[in-house]
């Protein structure tokens, strides 16, 4: 046994341009160095009714069950799914990239029957592929879909996917992990039954969180189910002791007091900011973006009405090799931008421009980083 080493670990200060995290305000940082609180001091409890309708308000719903999970964002997506379904159900899964692909397991994992409806990496959900995917498995419960499909930069129409599955009598999830905060999304006026998200993209806020609503019609099936979900730690039936305030606020988990006043202080922004001025803003960094891109000669790789505005797949330029161009971003400009992954890997960089970071001084920075990194 030694005692060497006994530094404090001081992380480099990097721009985060990837597909999360994002950098945080300062504001958000400071809300990390509060006086720690008991998860059941009755301050505490003030407090989670506060954070619970400012959730509302991001999601733009009235559910009452609208709550922060205490990991991050897949931990919303197993919710979900493991609560919505039951062994031997079947559930309709869109899938165009890696997200609709964790969504398929989890729905295996659940000892539930997986149907997937496939588009290409790169291209938005067909609608009409989901029509008539239902159509021929009337048997399926729920459909599955992702609004913001981090890996490939693309966009899907969930509020369209949402009508198609409940004329089929389904109900819908959808992982708004990179959608909320970033671009419109409406709960209820789409009526989406499910939705899950994570606290380190758009929110600006720190890894570790998933916001969660969920709507009568789901909680109506959770509170009916005849066998328990096959999860001790997601199940909403026992979380909702502990975050109801109709319910007793019996001990479930000890929430992770600080990432909380992280969140609200996100929210705070967010909603001072204003959620559409917010969705304008990161339109305005994605034009920007393209402006710098041109600048380059450079390329994006998806069609320009599906792309996201906070989640940029670039086309990787000749001559540049991927892993030592991002090494290069890291190591001399501090910046860090995402990897392609599955087919896209080797083909395309992630360039995210999510919460804080949709801005004009992001570009700034990117342009140059990116123009030393061109042949020639
Ligand atoms: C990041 C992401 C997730 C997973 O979130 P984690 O916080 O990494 O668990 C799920 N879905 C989408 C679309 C994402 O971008």
């Amino acid at each position: 046994m030694h005692n060497q080493g006994l530094s404090s670990y001081h992380p480099p200060e990097r721009l985060l341009l990837g597909p999360g995290p994002t950098n945080m305000d300062a504001r958000v940082l400071a809300a990390l160095s509060r006086p720690v609180i008991g998860h059941l001091d009755p301050s505490f409890q003030e407090f989670m009714e506060d954070l619970k309708t400012k959730l509302r308000v991001v999601f733009q719903t009235n559910n009452a069950m609208t709550l922060p999970i205490s990991a991050p964002g897949s931990a919303g997506m197993e919710l979900c799914l493991r609560n919505l379904l039951s062994p031997g159900d079947t559930a309709i899964i869109c899938v165009n990239g890696v997200f609709g692909q964790r969504m398929c397991e989890n729905v295996r994992r659940a000892d539930a029957v997986c149907i997937t409806v496939e588009d290409d990496w790169g291209r938005p959900i067909d609608p009409q592929k989901l029509e008539d995917t239902l159509r021929k498995h009337p048997e399926a419960r729920l459909v599955g879909c992702v609004h913001a499909e981090t890996s490939t930069g693309v966009g899907s129409d969930v509020r369209t996917l949402a009508s198609i599955a409940h004329q089929y009598d389904c109900m819908i999830v959808v992982d708004a992990v990179t959608s909320l905060g970033g671009m419109e999304l409406r709960v209820d006026d789409w009526e989406l039954d499910a939705v899950y998200s994570g606290s380190q993209k758009c929110l600006g806020c720190t890894p570790g969180l998933s916001p969660v609503t969920l709507n009568e019609r789901a909680l109506h099936y959770i509170r009916n189910r005849s066998e328990p979900v096959r999860s001790w730690f997601l199940d909403v039936n026992l979380l909702s002791g502990y975050w109801q305030p109709d319910q007793r606020r019996s001990y479930h988990h000890t929430a992770p007091v600080h990432t909380l006043f992280a969140l609200h202080e996100a929210c705070i922004l967010l909603l001072n900011e204003g959620l559409e001025n917010a969705w304008e803003r990161h339109a305005a960094a994605h034009r920007m973006l393209k402006a710098a891109l041109d600048r380059c000669g450079m390329e994006f790789a998806v069609a320009a009405e599906c792309r996201l505005p906070q989640l940029n797949a670039v086309r990787i330029p000749d001559g540049v090799n991927d892993a030592e161009g991002r090494a290069r971003l890291l190591q001399d400009f501090n910046i860090e931008v995402g990897a392609g992954l599955g087919v896209l890997a080797g083909k395309i960089w992630r360039v995210g421009l999510m919460g804080p970071n949709a801005c004009r001084a992001s570009i700034d920075r990117l342009l140059p980083a990116l123009q030393s990194l061109l042949p020639g």
